[in-house]
């Protein structure tokens, strides 16, 4: 019987998130539920493999990973590949790829975990990943692994199947030995997520590419890396993939890569925001006067699946100071107050409440003063495959208006009805749903009659080409966009 670590580890570290991320923060979970998050059991069990689980490690988007927390995670994964060194026959990991940790050497999380795990297991035994497409690869990163392939689509609708695809790549390895070797061709284009939707060009034409690629004989995966926008980091930017089945392929990969590479530069000038992206007040005005119903507006400055602490009461105000709100009815799901939703939480529904709203941090999180009754009380949960409880929320229905606040002790992305419910709403109540997120995803865009993503400031800024890097390696489109016009 073949013998296999695996680990899962998801962490997108926003450098203009001030808060660093405790372990705390992460989603840990073990044995089965590694195993579950790798999606390889039944296809173990039919080819008689065992899973060596080390550790399921999810933090979401937040800012960067103390150190302390890092290697907690990482520990797990390399002091249970050492303990196995001698039985393993290979790795297979979910590496989202866009972890950047306080004070390493490798920056990425995910580089130590591969240097690391070579040191243990050299470069003999296959490494097998999984990405999302919002992480980022280098030449190191692509020369510590034997497959890499990310989720295609975005949202990530594929998951699980991509998850499953790679699985079954890892095990045919397995079964039939060979060298393999990932060719990378590294993209100089950083737009950020809401500007690679995959139903929107320049995406829709790359993926069929992609798909068309892997078709060709000789090519086992194809894949392009979008990157991580908010990290201000030298190893931030997109990149494309192709692994060859074999090493007499090898330059039909490397030939296939380029092409790629060539085909997303030649059309970089049509990436674009998803959606109807428009300026805050526009957007707003746009929210309130449409007929189209229901409305979804995202705070993408504020996007809580990107990075952001959730805590911005910017948009709040922009719809108070409105002379008419058109008798609409207004959701704001959530904004993050820990102390303030402690103290809502002592009172009743139907209670009346008076209180100041906002954490005061930045420009963007500064008080606004409220008064309303209490309208619910209930659970904050997380989105994705396993909705678990991470926290409570509040709903105040402002006084002598139809806008309704949803305060939590943590921060979330309300994007799926399941959260709405726990929190004891339904979205088919309000006119205008407004969310912590960039694009939005499945289920609120299925239902929106029109969806808005206004493009506020914060920690997760779209327009990144304005905002202050340092480290990212230069040049990079758009951030400079007249070297590429030359
Ligand atoms: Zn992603």
């Amino acid at each position: 019987m073949k013998k296999v670590l695996i680990a899962s580890f998801t962490a997108e570290s926003n450098s203009w998130n001030p808060f660093n991320q405790k372990l705390e923060q992460f989603r840990l979970g073990y044995d089965e539920e590694v195993t579950d998050n790798v999606f390889c059991r039944e296809l173990f069990e039919e080819n008689d493999i065992e899973a060596i689980p080390t550790i399921y490690a999810n933090g979401g988007a937040a800012g960067y990973i103390e150190k302390d927390a890092f290697l907690f995670i990482a520990d797990k994964i390399i002091e249970t590949a050492k303990k196995h060194k001698d039985e393993l026959d290979g790795a297979l990991m979910f590496l989202h790829g866009a972890s950047h940790v306080v004070g390493l050497q490798e920056d990425a999380g995910e580089l130590y975990i591969l240097e690391r795990l070579r040191e243990i297991l050299g470069y003999d035994l296959p490494i097998v990943i999984t990405m999302d497409p919002h992480g980022n690869v280098t030449n190191r990163y692509t020369e510590l692994a034997n497959i890499i392939r990310c989720y295609r689509e975005s949202p990530h609708w594929d998951r699980e199947q991509s998850h499953r695809h790679v699985a079954k790549l890892f095990v045919d390895l397995l079964e039939n030995p060979r060298e393999s070797k990932p060719e990378y061709v590294r993209v100089p284009i950083l737009v950020g997520g809401q500007r690679s939707v995959s139903a929107d060009e320049p995406m829709a034409s790359i993926n069929k590419m992609l798909n068309e690629t892997e078709e060709i004989k000789g090519i086992l995966s194809a894949s392009y890396h979008i990157g991580y926008s908010h990290a201000d980091s030298a190893l931030c930017g997109a990149g494309v993939i192709v692994v060859p089945e074999t090493p007499e392929y090898q330059s039909l990969a490397a030939a296939k890569a380029k092409e790629i590479a060539v085909f997303v530069m030649k059309n970089k000038e049509r990436f674009h925001f998803t959606g109807y992206a428009l300026e805050t007040d526009e957007a707003v005005k746009e929210a309130i006067e449409t007929e189209k119903w229901p409305v979804f507006l995202t705070d993408a400055g504020d996007n809580a699946t990107g990075g952001s602490y959730a805590y911005n009461t910017f948009l709040l105000k922009k719809f108070l100071e409105q002379d008419k709100l058109n008798n609409k009815k207004y959701l704001f799901a959530s904004i993050n107050h820990p102390e303030v939703c402690k103290e809502l939480l002592e009172n009743n529904e139907g209670d009346e409440v008076k209180f100041s709203l906002g954490m005061d941090i930045d420009d963007e999180s500064t008080p606004v003063e409220l008064e309303g009754t209490i309208y619910k009380k209930g659970i904050l949960n997380t989105f994705y495959a396993f909705p678990q409880k991470i926290g409570e929320t509040v709903t105040v229905k402002l006084k002598d208006l139809e806008v309704y606040v949803v305060i939590a002790n943590h921060l979330t992305a309300f994007r799926e009805f399941q959260q709405f419910e726990a929190a004891g709403l339904n979205y088919e109540d309000f006119d205008v749903i407004i969310v912590k997120q960039g694009y939005l995803y499945t289920e609120e865009l299925e239902v929106a009659g029109r969806d808005i993503m206004a493009l506020t400031p914060g920690m997760t800024y779209q327009n990144v080409e304005f905002l202050e890097f340092r480290h990212l390696v230069r040049p990079i489109y758009p951030h400079d966009k007249d070297m590429f016009d030359a």
